[in-house]
């Protein structure tokens, strides 16, 4: 017999991008935000690893594959597109696949930018977009290993989704997955 109980679904995301090098310098987006004078991420997208993370760990909790699967080169309309704007279409993708979102937790590690004046405003960003509570913290690695280093950016989030009964799942069923990187 089955409980009458809706169990939610967690999910995990690992992003990581590299500081762009100084002679090709990049604008730093991150959290939704842009950082003004900060050494911005490389990448073919905007880099923004905690949008990245959130948006992976959405996918994981509902079972459907990861940023490769849903926005690899089957969708070149997704090419170098904002972190803000693949992090709404996840959760709409997550919504199509019959779950609703509880929330989103990140936690990015870094030297810089120092985030606590801003974290407010990026989770305003971030929970707008995925139109469910994004939270964001930061923390250092105590000089230890290539954050520490100041060489790039780590993010690991966790989603909470639960099952919707009534929902068509079928529409969100990805396409084959091409194993690109999402850049
Ligand atoms: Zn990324």
């Amino acid at each position: 017999m089955t409980p009458n109980v809706v169990l939610p679904r967690t999910g995990i995301g690992i992003d990581v991008h590299a500081f762009a090098p100084e002679n090709d310098p990049q604008p730093l987006w991150l959290g939704g935000l842009f950082w003004e004078g900060e050494q911005g991420l490389s990448g073919h997208s905007d880099g923004d690893c905690v949008a990245h993370a959130a948006a992976d760990a959405l996918f994981s909790a509902c079972g459907i594959g990861d940023l490769g699967t849903h926005f690899g080169t089957d969708r070149p309309e997704f090419a170098g597109a904002s972190g803000v704007k693949l992090l709404g279409e996840a959760a709409r993708i997550v919504r199509a696949a019959g779950f609703e979102i509880g929330n989103v937790a990140v936690q990015f590690v870094a030297n810089r930018p120092k985030f606590g004046p801003r974290r407010e405003e990026s989770q305003r960003v971030l929970t707008a977009a995925a139109d469910a509570p994004v939270s964001v913290t930061a923390t250092t690695s105590d000089g230890l290993g290539f954050t520490g280093r100041g060489e790039g950016i780590s993010a690991v989030a966790t989603a909470l989704v639960y099952p919707v009964s009534g929902r068509e799942a079928a529409s969100a069923e990805p396409g084959p997955a091409k194993g690109a990187p999402h850049g």
